[in-house]
């Protein structure tokens, strides 16, 4: 829609700053997350593109792509390349990176596979021109890893080689340019959340975050979506964390392993909620932002926004506020059992 390659217009007028682009291959991703529709296994749906964060991803050429990004280059200020995982995909991703920055000169992210990486890659996509490098951790501690991406679902990927990878990439690129993908809602505690986000920052980079929507052909399409207090607290405590402003060690939790207490109080944390900005998409920044890749309604239908791509109105921190403050449910249901 941003390039103008589909009709429609977002929700609210929200505004997409960042090209998510997808390594395209005949062959689906050869791993099978529970989570993800394009998973090898994915059930097929009609001849249908397959979706990934509630969206279909067309195929276009690069040169069109490129082309139309050209005249809009006051709009869009950076593009991610997205490896999936298949034998090819390292190679294309470091081409890729070294023609988008060549034809464009925008900012540059790749969303690593490390199952398809070697030693000295992160080094690769610097030189390429790649100046952010995320990794899709996705799940808060290693036994849900596995489950839903390694031996749970008969996939490739290791939770130390994911975490070795980051790690790389932050000493490598630098503080805040390693970036972490985190998925709430796949069975994780707020506490266990909130101990991933804190190891991503003790490394130097930054938690982007996602509430777990249910995708349509994936293993977990019946699940039900993230509660909206669970995401809450966790975008809060992301934001306290990543930008420095609490250590997680001072925060607190119930029996539940549900966030009581941010380890800040009164008018400071109260006017960070009244401000919004905790609860907008956290993702890589633009020349102008904070976040250019903002994702709209990528975890949430605009009726249920999660992750919001605008400043959240009046009307949006009124129901953030009565979101923090319900505690409903006890654990969070295993959305999927081994
Ligand atoms: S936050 Fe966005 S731009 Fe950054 S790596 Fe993830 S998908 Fe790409």
């Amino acid at each position: 829609m941003t390039l103008g390659l589909r009709p429609g217009v977002f929700y609210r007028d929200a505004r997409l700053y960042c090209l998510n682009l997808l390594l395209t291959y005949p062959e689906a991703c050869y791993a099978n997350c529970s989570y993800c529709g394009l998973r090898r296994a994915r059930e097929d749906h009609g001849g249908r593109p397959p979706s990934f964060i509630r969206v279909e991803w067309p195929v276009f050429s690069l040169e069109e792509i490129i082309g139309r990004t050209r005249g809009r280059l006051n709009l869009i200020e950076r593009i991610c390349v997205s490896m999936t995982m298949h034998p090819r995909a390292y190679d294309d991703t470091i081409f890729l990176v070294r023609h988008l920055r060549k034809k464009l000169g925008l900012p540059v992210s790749v969303l690593a596979n490390p199952s398809t990486m070697e030693e000295g890659s992160i080094e690769d996509l610097s030189r390429a021109g790649a100046d952010m490098v995320s990794v899709a951790i996705d799940a808060a501690t290693a036994g849900l890893f596995d489950r839903h991406r390694g031996g749970g679902v008969g996939g490739p990927h290791k939770w130390d080689l994911y975490w070795r990878t980051l790690d790389e990439a932050a000493l490598i690129l630098g503080r805040n340019r390693a970036g972490c993908h985190l998925i709430a809602g796949l069975g994780e505690t707020e506490r266990e959340m909130v101990g991933a986000i804190a190891r991503v920052r003790r490394l130097g980079g930054r938690s982007h975050l996602f509430s777990f929507y249910p995708e349509e052909g994936s293993l977990l399409a019946e699940a039900r979506p993230c509660s909206a207090s669970h995401f809450r607290r966790i975008q809060l405590a992301r934001f306290l964390i990543d930008y420095d402003m609490v250590d997680a060690g001072v925060m607190e939790f119930d029996e539940y392993g549900r966030i009581t207490g941010y380890g800040l109080e009164g008018d400071v944390l109260d006017e960070l909620v009244r401000s919004g900005t905790p609860f907008m998409t956290s993702g890589c920044p633009g020349k102008n932002r904070q976040c250019a890749c903002n994702r709209p309604f990528g975890d949430g239908p605009p009726g249920d926004i999660r992750s919001f791509p605008f400043a959240p109105q009046e009307a949006d921190i009124r129901q953030i506020r009565k979101e923090l403050a319900t505690y409903q449910e006890t654990v969070m249901e295993e959305a999927f059992k081994s």
